[in-house]
């Protein structure tokens, strides 16, 4: 079987055993449909350019940092410093949590996966002694069923991917996001999600990496991102940072067992 073959059989078969396992389930309450935007790794772009387009439409996001990262550049570009952590606060948007060492969901062993979240809990509270993760995103690839089970624990959600919205009834160890970078050449698919979520009163999870002229293929041009935000706007949902926007769905509040 050709390689690539074996690959796409793997990703369909980890997909599948990841939504099945390690369930936490919860009613979607909330009054509005929601979106919320979300930037994995933190390049200092998605702060820089992103934050700045979220907040000259009045609403704010959540950026999911790897500390062990900080200063660095990567795949998604250069990521953010110390500095812009406490920017991301003043500005109003959630810190969130991408483990410590930025651990494949997957190829991590979950006890090594769990280590690199309070390890990013630990290094956060010594940059900023006031604040905490309150939720989470799996890096790189999809968690196994023990991973997200350890996840759980420590967060009120744990966004994966799925290129899917939430609606009705979600999973808070892996609730479904969309990644704008694989639609940057297909808008249309995100209009018509941006709709489908309003009628269904879903939420709609946006998430990427860099907001660049020139981005990372991980990442997407400020034009695109900015239409994304406009539309969001227009559709006349409820955009709030992930942690808020769980308050809105579930207004009895979130058991988390594991708080450092
Ligand atoms: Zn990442």
């Amino acid at each position: 079987m050709p390689g690539s073959l074996i690959k796409r059989f793997q990703g369909k078969y980890r997909r599948t055993l990841s939504t099945a396992l390690a369930r936490r389930l919860v009613k979607m309450q909330n009054a509005m449909p929601l979106i919320s935007f979300t930037f994995d790794d933190f390049p200092q772009s998605a702060l820089e350019t992103g934050g700045r387009i979220l907040c000259s439409y009045g609403v704010r996001g959540t950026y999911y940092v790897s500390l062990g990262l900080l200063d660095r550049d990567e795949p998604s570009g250069h990521i953010c410093s110390s500095t812009d952590l406490a920017e991301v606060i003043a500005q109003g948007h959630e810190l969130g949590c991408h483990t410590f060492g930025h651990c494949d969901a997957w190829e991590t062993d979950p006890g090594s996966f769990e280590e690199s979240i309070v390890a990013n809990r630990l290094r956060l509270r010594e940059i900023l002694p006031s604040t905490n993760f309150a939720t989470m995103s799996y890096p790189i690839n999809t968690p196994r069923p023990d991973t997200k089970r350890r996840s759980g624990r420590h967060f009120a959600g744990c966004r994966g991917g799925g290129q899917s919205f939430n609606v009705r009834e979600m999973d808070l160890n892996y609730m479904q996001a969309f990644f704008l970078e694989q639609s940057r050449d297909t808008p249309s698919i995100v209009w018509e999600l941006i709709e489908q979520n309003r009628q269904q009163m879903g939420w709609l999870i946006f998430a990427t990496h860099d907001v660049a002229v020139r981005p990372t293929r991980f990442g997407c041009t400020p034009a695109f991102f900015e239409e994304v935000v406009m539309r969001a706007v227009k559709s006349g949902v409820q955009i709030l940072p992930v942690a808020q926007a769980l308050s809105a769905l579930s207004p009895r509040g979130i058991q988390v067992e594991k708080k450092i």
